[in-house]
């Protein structure tokens, strides 16, 4: 290796000016980007130009970045019915569709996929950031990075040319059969990993079913998770390091906006935002008002920088915590704590607000459970019932009521709800090698944003 080589490894920045300024610097930076960017909206979109007209709101009257929440919101439902309106990219597109050059599209639980386009300097300033990203979470130019994430319009695809921006050896694998990915991790000795966290648990049982050591016949010793809560849960993250003796950094990425918009540097101590990239609000999503820092609320985006197709103040959905106070690590971005969950996801259960993410927490803290749950949501003579399966793991001794007593209890000490709780033997919660799906709600829904 060269003395260059050897120097750049042991940077401990991407972009050190940018990723340790104080935060008036940040707030400066961010409140100069937002003016431009809504003038660029507001100019060259249509769907803007009329949405801030109607509102009676103009970029120039944006003082403070305070002021951005004197403009209309958007969510995905206006995407998608102001894509179809205006195919294919919609009127939210704010360049001619020939300075595009790349494009997502993602599925949603419902209808037409939403296109998320980018231009030629949007592509290049994304894959700049996941390179930023993957450098603060540890990987360097010596790493064998195995993608195994989906490429067919995924927004996480192209997130692996941001580890070869970095330097490293780029294993471009997709989603392929276990056994494929096994024997690609082993023939490469991969160093690291990205994929879904109940995938990697998923793949490191399968790995042992198979009778492959993960330590000594793989060479993993990162594993970037996202899509799912579970990577800052911390006893599902240790229990899949454990697993794998590897670390596990959990990232957050939005279809319509990023791969990857946050992610774990190795303190672990919350997600490091793209600030420079994404303005965030986090509210109260009855009221609209802005919680307290460190409170839970729905996160809103705005971009700053992405000329293809603004998004101004989007709901996301997702219940969120965040912090500005500086990172152990250096870096002075803010801090996304925690996904709790969806909106869609979140259950009142008589008046009070549980998470998944909630039970799953105290699910994985529990040796001898195997950390699979389901939430069953029933309506019981007219009141909320749930009910929390859970399996026990083999050769235990503790009695059945025992554990599910146990359970009960500590639920109630966290969430406050009262569950029913039913041990099942172990292997009989279904598997996920995606998404798991832990929401069995049969009261028909509750909740609407
Ligand atoms: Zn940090």
């Amino acid at each position: 290796m060269t003395v260059d080589a050897t120097t750049r490894e042991q940077q401990r920045y991407w972009a050190p000016a940018l990723e340790t300024q104080s935060r008036p610097e940040w707030e400066a930076l961010k409140l100069s980007l937002l003016q431009g960017h809504l003038r660029h909206a507001y100019d060259n979109s249509p769907y803007y130009r009329a949405s801030f007209d109607a509102a009676g709101v103009n970029p120039d009257d944006v003082k403070s970045l305070d002021d951005i929440r004197r403009f209309p919101t958007i969510d995905k439902s206006i995407l998608r019915a102001r894509q179809e309106a205006k195919p294919i990219l919609g009127d939210l597109a704010a360049v001619p569709e020939r300075d595009v050059v790349y494009v997502s599209a993602s599925s949603g639980s419902t209808g037409v996929p939403t296109l998320s386009p980018f231009t030629q300097q949007d592509f290049d300033e994304w894959i700049d950031y996941e390179a930023r990203q993957f450098w603060s979470s540890g990987l360097r130019p010596r790493d064998r990075y195995c993608h195994s994430l989906n490429f067919s319009l995924f927004i996480g695809g192209p997130c692996v040319l941001g580890a070869q921006k970095l330097g490293a050896l780029s294993i471009h694998a997709g989603t392929v059969p276990s056994e494929r990915l096994l024997t690609i991790l082993r023939q490469f000795q991969a160093t690291a990993i990205w994929t879904t966290p109940s995938y990697a648990w998923y793949l490191g049982e399968t790995a042992q079913k198979e009778g492959i050591d993960l330590r000594r016949d793989l060479a993993v010793k990162r594993i970037f998770v996202a899509g799912e809560p579970g990577g800052s849960i911390p006893e599902t993250r240790d229990r899949i390091e454990s697993l794998w003796g590897a670390s596990v950094y959990d990232y957050y990425g939005l279809s319509d906006i990023f791969g990857s918009c946050a992610g774990m540097c190795e303190e672990k101590d919350g997600l490091h935002w793209a600030e420079d990239h994404i303005l965030v609000e986090v509210i109260d999503p009855l009221t609209g008002q802005p919680v307290r820092e460190g409170e839970r609320g729905e996160m809103v985006l705005t971009t700053l920088k992405k000329r293809a197709r603004p998004l101004i103040r989007f709901r996301t959905g997702d219940i969120v915590s965040f912090t500005s106070e500086p990172c152990r690590c250096g870096r002075t971005s803010q801090r996304l704590l925690g996904v709790h969950g969806r909106l869609d996801d979140m259950l009142i259960i008589r008046g009070v607000n549980i998470f998944p993410s909630d039970v799953e927490a105290i699910v994985r803290k529990d040796h001898e459970l195997t950390g699979e749950y389901r939430l069953v949501v029933e309506r019981k003579d007219h009141l909320d019932a749930l009910t929390v399966e859970a399996e026990a793991r083999h050769g235990i001794n503790t009695p059945t009521e025992d554990l599910a007593a146990r359970l009960k209890r500590q639920i109630k000490a966290v969430t406050g709800v009262g569950a029913q709780v039913a041990i099942l033997p172990p292997d009989t919660l279904p598997r996920a090698t995606h998404k798991a799906k832990r929401v069995d709600d049969r009261r028909g829904r509750v909740w609407t944003a």
